[in-house]
């Protein structure tokens, strides 16, 4: 028997799906908002009321149907996501209405899904959010690309593409704890500043008119370690300093995401060639599902008592409202976040 939290009958649903697909950068018209009936849960299932719905880079790839790691989401789907949200009806043993859980319902209000692929989450241990930032998915991908890939080394150089966002800066401060020393590239003087505040050696404004020289100059060592999460001018940068056997986890390439096209110039593949011959280079790309079965409780056990005692911090940046989703998704492909990037559903 279905079990169903009080005062929620009469309540409607809301989605946001693809209404298109975006050529470039996206815009408002490739979302269209829909309202419809509160689905009902089948058997093993459960209805979660989303609180919290998380928008990251990958959805960029879901709304494109260009070759990747994972299916696109077609026209007219619910847009996929991470969320956090409250039980209000369970049809599966071990979940009862009020349980707090980590899932994947897409942008929506309401979403049936099955109780097995869920996370109970406990408001003593964390706030909720983290689940989908710091000890999240994002959180995570830092800790398995810079411990499998990055593997750095006490007094080593770590650079950090993207710094302030929930990636880059877990990437930092972890490899801070692991006695490393880190140096955080970020768009604009605030977010530089914030870098330095969390534990940053050094951190560099990629927009600033001499942004090559400041990295530089915050490197004397050269570069160990570059995380990588946005290829395009970071890169750029970041290459001719890397040193001999430097480890690159090529994590994301968020600078080109709205690529139509490839850059105008010459064909530069045959220098990155000669420079990974040459230094001994390894990049490596990953994503963080092929390390989720061996890592993500080692992870969870080690950074949760980092975030309590504050040597592990984060920053979000919440917006609320559901149909606030599309604007707040296509200012963070331009950088317009500082921090985690939340959407505030109920
Ligand atoms: P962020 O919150 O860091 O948001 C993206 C940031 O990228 C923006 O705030 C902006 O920061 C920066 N950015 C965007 N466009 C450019 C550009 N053209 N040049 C330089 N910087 C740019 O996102 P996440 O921390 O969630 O993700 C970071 C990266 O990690 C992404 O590339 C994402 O795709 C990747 N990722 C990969 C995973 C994997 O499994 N491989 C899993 C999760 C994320 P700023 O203002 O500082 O420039």
């Amino acid at each position: 028997m279905v079990r169903y939290a009080a005062g929620m009958s009469d309540d409607q649903n809301f989605q946001i799906r693809l209404a298109s697909r975006p050529v470039g950068r996206p815009s408002a018209e490739n979302f269209a908002m829909v309202a419809g009936p509160v689905p009902a849960p089948g058997d093993g299932q459960v209805l979660v009321r989303t609180q919290y719905l998380s928008l990251d880079p990958y959805m960029r790839g879901r709304m494109s149907d260009a070759p990747s790691y994972a299916p696109p989401t077609e026209v007219g789907a619910v847009m996929v996501g991470g969320t956090v949200g409250e039980v209000v009806a369970s049809n599966a043993p071990g979940l009862s209405p009020g349980d707090v859980v980590l899932g994947y319902a897409g942008w929506q209000k309401y979403g049936v899904q099955r109780a097995s692929g869920l996370r109970k989450l406990d408001p003593a241990v964390a706030p909720v959010t983290t689940a989908l930032g710091v000890l999240g998915m994002p959180g995570f991908t830092a800790y398995a690309g810079l411990t499998q890939i990055g593997k750095p080394k006490p007094g080593e150089t770590v650079v950090v593409a993207a710094a302030s966002g929930p990636v880059g800066a877990t990437t930092g401060q972890l490899a801070k704890i692991f006695g490393a020393r880190a140096v955080g590239i970020a768009g604009g003087p605030e977010k530089v500043a914030y870098l330095k505040e969390i534990g940053f050696d050094a951190a560099i404004d990629h927009r600033s008119p001499d942004f090559k020289a400041q990295l530089r100059a915050a490197v004397p060592d050269g570069v160990d370690v570059y995380f990588e999460n946005v290829g395009a001018h970071v890169w750029d940068a970041v290459f001719p300093l890397l040193n001999d056997f430097a480890r690159i986890p090529v994590c994301g390439l968020i600078g080109h995401y709205n690529a139509t096209g490839l850059p105008e110039g010459p064909d530069r593949t045959p220098v990155l060639m000669s420079a990974i011959l040459r230094k001994r280079l390894t990049l490596r790309g990953f994503i963080q599902t092929e390390f989720v079965a061996e890592l993500m409780g080692e992870f969870l056990e080690r950074a949760t008592p980092w975030v309590r005692d504050g040597s592990l911090q984060y920053r979000e940046h919440i917006v609320d409202g559901l149909e606030n989703a599309p604007e707040a998704f296509i200012g963070m492909l331009d950088g317009r976040n500082f921090g985690k990037l939340l959407i505030r559903v109920s």
